[in-house]
């Protein structure tokens, strides 16, 4: 079927290889959003020619305004050209791929119209996930997971009539850069090794939560609210090859996987056109060429970033929210080359004694959650 997206951070890797799918696919796209990148959005939207553009940077939006003059293509700026793009009424599906909580209320919005939301931003559902949820099944909005491993499970689940058949979700984690390292060796780790992911090429933030891992426990998380499953029935085993992208093991003891080329044009793709197939630009897998698959337990004590996660997962309320705020902090004072590797498990694990926890939060609750967990990163490396 072909359908006719909002591309909610077109210029990230997800956006740009959404846009990719789409060219392949024949999809039509309605609107782009970015948050600076002027030029990238200018390619864009007049190789797509949405009917919005959006850039969330009111300066950045000027610039493109000025640069589109002569296409006739609606420019906004700031969260409400965010809002507009997500509630556009020719686009029936919104493909969420804005990093971070910002991401939160265009996703919200979107739910809000009805819309098919191809979901890659999980720190949505980790921040708001259960409320997210109620939400989607209040308006009979469809959320269909692009992040790999969720959209391998929900691949697995096709056909399964009741969750009461599925026993527990397995999530394959590459384990990142560092895998097998110590925390010594952990300590004097710099900045370039840590954005240079073995097997997937993805935006910076991502990168280096893969890198702590803190990714596969926002990614444990974010199973849980989109599969509604309790956290004892999750699991997460290490598989360097990222192959198996995800399993399920259901009541009778099967267990069923999808394995594919470490590629995300197929889950982008698959939330598009899902529940059908159609051909597309994801690499194929040759199971001749692959390495042995190997399976292994996470060192949670190592990566205590994914020990932290795995605590919130437990605990609930608002401390997911405060987990996501802080990482996000650290991440970027990282990435600014502020802090050391090692810093960011400790800045969140500060900020998470810090910040009370609330249960049953509504959306102010998790902002809130969210702007003291920054604010206790900040003051700690003041
Ligand atoms: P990226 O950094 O490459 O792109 C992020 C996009 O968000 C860009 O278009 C950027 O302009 C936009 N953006 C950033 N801050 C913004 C703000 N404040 N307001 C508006 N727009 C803003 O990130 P990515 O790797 O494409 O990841 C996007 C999301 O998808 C993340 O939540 C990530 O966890 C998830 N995801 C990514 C991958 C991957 O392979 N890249 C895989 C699974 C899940
Ligand atoms: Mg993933």
């Amino acid at each position: 079927m072909k359908r006719t997206l909002s591309v909610l951070g077109s210029s990230g890797s997800i956006g740009r290889q959404t846009l990719k799918v789409a060219e392949a696919c024949g999809h039509d796209v309605a609107a782009i959003t970015v948050n600076r990148s002027v030029e990238l959005a200018e390619d864009q939207v007049r190789r797509f020619r949405p009917r919005l553009a959006v850039a969330a940077d009111e300066e950045a939006a000027a610039a493109l305004r000025i640069r589109l003059a002569d296409t006739g293509v609606k420019v906004l700026s700031g969260r409400e050209g965010l809002l507009e793009a997500a509630a556009l009424p020719e686009a029936d599906t919104v493909v969420a791929a804005i990093v971070g909580v910002a991401g939160l209320l265009p996703t919200l919005t979107a739910i809000d119209c009805g819309k098919r939301v191809a979901l890659a931003n999980k720190e949505t559902l980790v921040c708001a996930g259960e409320l997210v949820m109620a939400r989607a099944g209040e308006r009979g909005a469809e959320i269909v997971p692009v992040d790999s491993e969720h959209s391998a499970i929900f691949q697995c689940l096709q056909g399964c009539q009741s969750r009461g058949e599925v026993r527990r979700l397995i999530i394959t984690a590459s384990g990142g850069p560092f895998y097998g390292k110590s925390c010594k060796e952990l300590s004097l780790v710099k900045k370039e090794q840590a954005l240079r992911h073995p097997n997937w090429s993805m935006g910076a933030k991502i990168t280096i939560d893969s890198a702590t891992l803190m990714n596969k426990g926002l990614e444990f998380i974010e199973a849980m609210r989109l599969y509604s499953m309790p956290p004892e029935r999750i699991q997460i085993v290490v598989h360097r090859e990222s192959i198996v992208h995800s399993l399920v093991e259901f009541a009778d003891g099967a267990i069923l996987a999808q394995l594919g080329s470490a590629d995300m044009c197929l889950p982008i793709q698959y939330a598009l056109t899902w529940p059908e197939r159609t051909p597309g630009p994801a690499k194929p897998l040759d199971l001749l060429s692959c390495p042995p698959l190997t399976f292994q337990a996470p060192d949670t004590e190592t990566f205590r970033c994914l020990r932290l996660a795995l605590e919130c997962a437990d605990r609930g309320g608002t401390s997911t929210a405060v987990l996501n705020g802080a990482n996000e902090a650290a991440v970027a004072l990282f990435l600014e080359d502020k802090i050391s590797f090692l810093d960011i498990a400790r800045l969140v694990e500060a900020a998470l004694d810090r910040v009370p926890v609330k249960d049953n939060p509504g959306l102010n609750d998790i902002f809130e959650a969210d702007r003291a967990a920054r604010e206790a990163v900040y003051q700690s490396v003041r």
